[in-house]
């Protein structure tokens, strides 16, 4: 399998396959070493850009390296996540034909941004990279202060 990474139009750097991708197929491992949630909120205070996988119960995270971290965003996107044993895998969805950027849906849960904004073209996009279980959490928490 090839990947490569090259400028893209929904953010700076995207991950791009040069050979066809099968559906179900897992194209990269999200790899990078596993540091406490904790840690990484110290580490990454004042960064604007963290590429942090939350695992398990989500109180560890991979501090990404490699490839997968390139993966951009979508909200119409060609691959998944799955975890399994503690490792992460970019999996295909449907079939990728090559020449295409790889990309899933971050379904953000946790960040300081009051929005995480998309711009990744999909007649169905969010326009932002939370995921739908936290825009409603953030919804009701936004309507508890109105209330104040
Ligand atoms: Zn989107």
């Amino acid at each position: 399998m090839g990947l490569m990474i090259r400028s893209s139009a929904i953010h700076a750097a995207g991950c791009y396959t040069t050979t066809p991708i099968r559906k179900g197929a897992r194209v990269v491992e999200y790899t990078g070493p596993r540091i406490q949630k904790a840690e990484a909120d110290r580490l990454y205070e004042d960064s604007p850009i963290t590429y942090l996988f939350g695992i398990g119960s989500r109180s560890t995270v991979i501090d990404g390296h490699g490839a997968a971290m390139f993966l951009n965003h979508s909200c119409d996107p060609n691959c998944e996540t799955d975890e399994s044993r503690g490792r992460v895998w970019i999996q295909a969805i449907r079939d990728i034909a090559p020449g295409e950027e790889l990309t899933y849906d971050y379904c953000l849960y946790d960040g300081d941004e009051d929005e995480a904004s998309c711009n990744c073209g999909a007649p169905a996009c969010r326009k932002t990279m939370y995921s739908p279980e936290e825009i409603a959490r953030r919804t009701r928490a936004g309507k508890r202060r109105k209330k104040r």
